[in-house]
């Protein structure tokens, strides 16, 4: 089950259902997922479990003890089990770590954060100025969720190229694209180290917890792809957890118009030729600083 499968099986799950109240009460998917809710203490690091009963009334039981964003998060991602039918894999791997994730348990945090911030309403309540921390923080406060899960989820449904990139212990472990940058194959590898030079780098190597923002060389980042361009990049970083997350967009005009293939070459169509105006689409006009 790719992403793309799992969207369509959330949207799908969501469309008959009345998602006004879901800022205050995810009842509904509770409800549509035949599951009660129970809050009681866990241990540090447990997140949340699902039982079924001889019934067949699925036991959803979170953490009282996390904060309640958290929490919300759980409710969807253990609705996600029960609605998929995928089977857990906790294993004592702390539910914001992608280090060592089972295939199941990523589905569901697909599928999750569908039911936490859906699509419409998403669209609906996004700011169209640029993005920033504050633009993330009011997402993450009328959607009931953290930073991370509002900046990435701001990255998979903007329309601007953007980029939401986790680390942890100074890895790259995963990275949300937007379609704009999906279609011009700009990629951001998985597992390798936080890359020099990056606002990333600088807060993690500071050692404390904060957010800053900066122009970075866009090539710091995205690997066999045109270099010379400007990126924004917004950091945060979490020493306790030593886990840091950048939010990386190009403004709309200086994505680059063309395709390009994995090893960085313009792919050619037919289309682009008929547009030619006699500008020079690429390089763009915004070189970097
Ligand atoms: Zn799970």
């Amino acid at each position: 089950m790719d992403e793309a499968d799992v969207q369509q099986r959330a949207r799908s799950f969501i469309a008959p259902l009345d998602l006004r109240n879901i800022r205050d009460d995810l009842s509904v998917y509770l409800n549509a997922a035949n599951a009660i809710l129970r809050k009681e203490e866990m241990e540090v690091g447990e997140s949340g479990t699902t039982l079924t009963r001889p019934d067949g009334k699925h036991i959803i039981t979170v953490n009282s003890c996390e904060p309640s964003e958290r929490q919300r998060y759980t409710i969807c991602h253990e609705s996600a089990h029960v609605i998929l039918g995928l089977s857990s894999s906790h294993d004592g791997v702390p539910s914001w770590s992608y280090v060592k994730r089972h295939p199941n348990e990523i589905a569901c945090d697909w599928f999750a954060a569908e039911l936490l911030m859906p699509y419409k309403q998403w669209l609906a309540a996004v700011p169209k100025e640029e993005p920033s921390v504050a633009v993330i923080k009011f997402m993450a406060s009328e959607f009931g969720c953290s930073y991370p899960a509002a900046a990435s989820r701001y990255a998979t449904l903007s329309a601007l190229p953007c980029a939401f990139v986790t680390m942890e212990c100074g890895t790259v472990r995963y990275a949300a694209r937007s379609t704009a940058l999906r279609r011009v194959k700009a990629w951001i590898s998985p597992r390798m180290p936080i890359p020099q030079g990056s606002v990333a780098y600088r807060l993690r190597t500071d050692g404390q917890s904060q957010i800053d923002t900066d122009i970075v060389a866009q090539d710091i980042w995205f690997q066999e792809w045109e270099s010379g361009l400007d990126l924004n990049e917004i950091c945060r970083h979490y020493q306790s957890s030593d886990t840091t997350t950048s939010l990386l967009w190009f403004e709309e005009e200086i994505l680059p118009k063309y395709e390009f293939d994995r090893f960085g070459r313009r792919v050619e169509e037919d289309e682009d030729l008929a547009e030619l105006t006699g500008d020079l689409p690429w390089p763009g006009k915004r070189r970097r600083r």
